[in-house]
């Protein structure tokens, strides 16, 4: 089953009086389970892409589809209530809120659950934090924490709701290279044990080769899709096709 599913899916921004075409005719289905990043210089639509199948923003044209359901006729209150029981965000720069405890932090977003009692909220803190190794720092703030266990925090938070999506941009951007590599091995982890999509995006060639599942994006569009083989440690790449921008695009992006 594909836990997302995006056609023909336009986004375009105004800036003033500029149109901005951030995403070109994306269409394109994820499999349930998968560990995928998506890749791109800065600038190529990773974030655009992420947000819109977070449902933080809407397409210009096309639909997006999550556990089959078709999320572009939704007011804003259901998409906000189908982001607070499917889909957790991790973000660059971790995004946690300084005057709150990483526990509080955790619970942050459980509190948009009325079928969660206090007690129910208290017992998953206390198991996210445990699974991302920080049950002894539950009473820390943001700030006496490093920034590799701040990412963990965040990682507990996006799973606190127990969503099938994991959405997370440039979720190593900001650490040294030993904590981006063990940040990426919790989540995959994460997504062995618990079955948790994860949709990640980077631009770091060691990051991408922790996925199993990869798109390349280009100004805008999927120029290639990879599947990992891990006993080769290589990429099997497929060119998506109709992705280069035909002459006429150019010249009237020029
Ligand atoms: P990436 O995450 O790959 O760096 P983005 O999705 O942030 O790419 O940006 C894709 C394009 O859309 C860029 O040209 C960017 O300048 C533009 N863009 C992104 N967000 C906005 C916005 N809120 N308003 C106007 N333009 C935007
Ligand atoms: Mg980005």
């Amino acid at each position: 089953m594909s836990v997302v599913r995006i056609e023909h899916v336009h986004k375009q921004y105004q800036l003033g009086e500029q149109t901005i075409t951030a995403l070109h005719d994306i269409t394109w289905s994820i499999d349930a389970g998968v560990f995928l990043a998506i890749s791109g210089p800065s600038g190529s639509g990773k974030t655009t892409l992420l947000n819109l199948i977070g449902c933080i923003d809407k397409p210009s044209q096309g639909k997006i589809f999550i556990n089959e359901e078709d999320v572009s006729e939704k007011s804003p209150n259901q998409l906000a209530d189908l982001r607070a029981r499917s889909i957790g965000f991790v973000f660059q720069t971790f995004n946690l809120l300084p005057v709150l405890s990483a526990a509080e932090n955790v619970e942050f977003p459980l509190l948009r659950r009325p079928d969660l009692t206090a007690a129910d909220r208290k017992k998953r803190v206390g198991y996210f934090l445990d699974i991302v190794g920080l049950g002894k720092f539950a009473d820390h703030r943001p700030n006496q924490l490093s920034g590799g266990q701040r990412q963990r925090v965040a990682i507990a938070r996006a799973l606190a709701i127990k969503p099938s999506i994991v959405l997370a941009d440039e979720p190593t951007a900001n650490l040294d290279k030993a904590n981006g590599r063990e940040i990426l091995r919790l989540m995959k982890q994460i997504n062995r044990h618990l079955g948790t999509t994860f949709i990640f995006s980077t631009h770091d060639q060691k990051v991408i080769d922790h996925a199993d599942r990869l798109v390349q994006m280009e100004d805008g569009r999927i120029t290639a899709f990879g599947i990992r083989n891990e006993a080769a440690q290589s990429w099997n790449i497929a060119k998506a096709r109709n992705s280069a921008p035909s002459i006429t695009d150019e010249s009237i992006a020029n």
